[in-house]
């Protein structure tokens, strides 16, 4: 070890999906949305003007924040945007978990989680999940330094009832509460009434997974003034330029188009029904979604050979090799010819396992 090596900061970062370019294949494995991002996002990336790239981008994000206030009904200081949901989260970490009490989110969930409390040092405690995958909200009625609550939950695609999530934070009003909404648009029930009520909350939500860009990275999370200044502050503290030119004026248009916005979620809602019904009728557990993705497990087969064969067939689903969920696919929603191929292959595979 060289002599330096030593004070390196030593983490285990977090793995993301892999990201394929081959033609051909059908992608379902990294919770994007098959379809394209609003034409507004088209017409405004033909209309950027080269010159602004010259001058730093607005370091308040104003653009975009409005554009948000907007649509959501809120005022440019309950808002705060960053470079995807997790630069968002990742600072809303580093921000409010700075107690010397624990930490709490569920044993099952994004994995990043876990990730920013090494690499913050923040301690932690994960509460494990009932056996069908719910979240118990009485597990959350102790003494914490925060509480981070993926809803709907990922990998498992479950939403938590909006009753349940106010009763975490009645019994929580000493320490922040972050709901992670990257799904909410599916189908799940957002905070967002509750925010009148608890200081405390923080809501983060994406442009990645329901306005169709995760390429463009925005996230954005609304709360209190008092949270928002507070992950102002430090993130001026670091970089007061997270979020470049065409972000702030894409995302402005993206989410002022609610109409496609709304189009494009129903579409994916409906191939969810039917992808689903079919899914189950070849044997799958598909767990009730809420999210672009669903959580399955076959009778049979198990999971980590109809992923292998997949990927032979150059359609790629996610597989965690983690206890309690190793015999699971996520498989995000795709369109419906994606669907009806996946579901082909899937067909063909489960046919060869069982005859062996
Ligand atoms: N939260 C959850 C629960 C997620 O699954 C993801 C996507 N990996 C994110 C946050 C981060 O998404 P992004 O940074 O693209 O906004």
């Amino acid at each position: 070890m060289k002599q330096w090596e030593q004070y390196f900061r030593k983490v285990v970062p977090y793995v993301p999906g892999e990201q394929p370019n081959k033609p051909g294949m059908i992608k379902l494995n990294t919770n994007e949305n098959p379809y394209p991002p609003s034409p507004e996002v088209k017409k405004a990336m033909e209309e950027f003007k080269m010159d602004q790239l010259r001058l730093y981008p607005d370091p308040s994000s104003t653009v975009l924040t409005e554009a948000l206030g907007e649509v959501y009904g809120l005022k440019n200081e309950q808002i705060f945007v960053g470079v995807g949901s997790d630069d968002v989260l990742a600072t809303a970490f580093l921000t409010f978990f700075n107690s010397t009490e624990p930490i709490l989110f569920p044993d099952i969930t994004y994995s990043f989680y876990e990730v920013w409390a090494a690499l913050y040092n923040i301690p932690f405690e994960t509460i494990p999940l009932n056996e069908d995958f719910t979240i118990r909200k009485e597990d959350y009625y102790r003494k914490n330094g925060g509480i981070v609550i993926a809803n709907p939950n990922a990998p498992t695609s479950l939403n938590l009832g909006l009753d349940a999530v106010r009763d975490i934070l009645e019994h929580n009003r000493e320490s922040v509460v972050i709901v992670d909404e990257a799904y909410v648009e599916f189908g799940g029930e957002t905070a967002l009434p509750l925010l009148k009520e608890f200081e405390n909350l923080l809501i983060v939500q994406t442009f990645s997974k329901a306005y169709s860009m995760a390429g463009i990275r925005i996230g954005y999370a609304f709360g209190a003034p008092s949270l928002i200044k507070a992950l102002n502050d430090v993130k001026y503290s670091y970089n007061s330029y997270t979020m470049n030119q065409p972000s702030l004026c894409y995302g402005a248009e993206a989410v002022r188009d609610q109409k496609y916005h709304k189009e494009i979620l129903d579409r994916i809602m409906k191939t969810r029904t039917w992808a689903a019904e079919s899914l189950r009728g070849l044997g799958f557990t598909i767990l009730d979604s809420k999210t672009n993705f669903f959580f399955a497990s076959h009778r049979e087969v198990p999971a980590e050979v109809i992923f292998n064969e997949l990927r032979k067939k150059d359609i790629y689903v996610r597989y965690f090799k983690k206890p309690g969920i190793d015999n699971f696919l996520r498989i995000t929603i795709g369109t419906d010819e994606e669907m009806k191929a996946f579901i082909d292959a899937v067909s063909d595979i489960i046919k060869e396992q069982k005859a062996f």
